[in-house]
């Protein structure tokens, strides 16, 4: 199955209360039996950052054609010819239908996508629709492309020394929390000024994550969380199996993005363990907690117990998906 989605950080990790969390839920999960960490995981990078043209342009006319939200203010002016205006209408009439989601949902796209990452440069598109390769040679040459790899060069210069800092503490969690192993490294990361309809998203069978350099809630510490986030979407097969089948025991729909809330709550504070108290996680940041993540104290009661090592994934998963459905019952009442 093709899973993917949108999205829409201690040096010393003995005594960290998310890692204490991590001997505990590898007796509930017989899939992990076998660790990458045996294989030294370490000597390969976590991550495979690129800066590419190809990638830049491409996302950039899909998001012109289809987006919903305002460029992000650092974003560069789109080119006032007609050359730029008939690419724009190619990419509506192409990949509108899809709309913005579409570069994580449509095979075509992703196709198209993987295709245009691995191009150099200097190289033309050749494994694209004629018409469709015209268009992107034609607004190459409008693009300063120079700027645009400079931002993104700075976006993954202020990123590596952080998963340098702390992505093998995150890993190792990550993998223990969902009981799931990490992906083949390193992940393929894109780094685009535009990166979907949201800040960043996650495609698999291979994963590949494409994120923002122009987002500022994707910038400097918040990227850190936000390359963990994506790459969670790679583990969390397991626990949304967990959550379905504890909602049907119940006779229920699995609540409504539970399975991201517990993505996004437990990168989230994973990062703030990591950075420090200062740091506000991302769905705190834009108001996701109460909003569209639902609301945040049944993971704080249910989940984080799991995360602090006192209960198990199942036990968890049974008590969260409880409170969770309680919570969404009690709200029916009052609507
Ligand atoms: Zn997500």
């Amino acid at each position: 199955m093709r899973w993917l989605f949108l999205l829409f950080a201690c040096a010393a990790c003995s005594s960290h209360p998310l890692r204490a969390a991590t001997s505990e839920p590898a007796s509930a999960s017989p899939g992990r039996a076998s660790s990458a960490s045996a294989e030294a995981p370490a000597a390969r990078p976590i991550f495979g950052f690129h800066s590419g043209r190809w990638t830049q342009l491409h996302h950039w006319l899909h998001y012109a054609a289809t987006a919903r939200r305002p460029a992000p203010k650092v974003a560069p002016e789109p080119p006032d010819t007609p050359a730029w205006d008939a690419a724009v209408d190619f990419y509506r009439a192409e990949f509108g239908p899809k709309g913005g989601f579409g570069v994580i949902f449509d095979e075509g796209l992703i196709d198209t996508h993987r295709s245009l990452s691995h191009l150099a440069a200097g190289e033309r598109p050749t494994d694209l629709a004629p018409e469709h390769a015209q268009h992107l040679v034609a607004t190459a040459a409008l693009v300063d492309w120079a700027a645009e790899d400079a931002r993104n060069q700075s976006f993954i210069a202020s990123l590596e020394p952080l998963v340098a800092a702390h992505g093998e503490p995150f890993v190792s969690t990550l993998e223990d929390v969902y009981a799931t192993d990490w992906p083949p490294r390193p992940i393929r990361v894109d780094v685009s000024c535009f990166a979907g309809p949201v800040g960043a998203y996650t495609v698999g069978d291979p994963v590949h994550i494409t994120i923002s350099s122009c987002d500022p809630d994707y910038g400097r510490e918040g990227a850190l969380e936000m390359i963990f986030h994506e790459a969670s979407h790679a583990l969390s097969d397991r626990l949304e199996a967990k959550i379905s089948a504890a909602a049907r025991r119940r006779g229920q729909e699995p609540p409504r993005n539970l399975w991201h809330a517990v993505i996004f709550y437990t990168t989230g504070e994973l990062a703030r363990e990591r950075l420090g108290s200062h740091y506000r996680p991302y769905a705190e940041r834009r108001g996701l907690w109460g909003g569209a993540m639902g609301p945040r104290k049944p993971l704080a009661t249910e989940w984080q117990p799991y995360l602090d090592g006192e209960r198990d994934l199942d036990e968890a998963v049974e008590a969260l998906v409880a409170r969770a459905l309680a919570v969404d019952a009690a709200q029916r009442e009052t609507d």
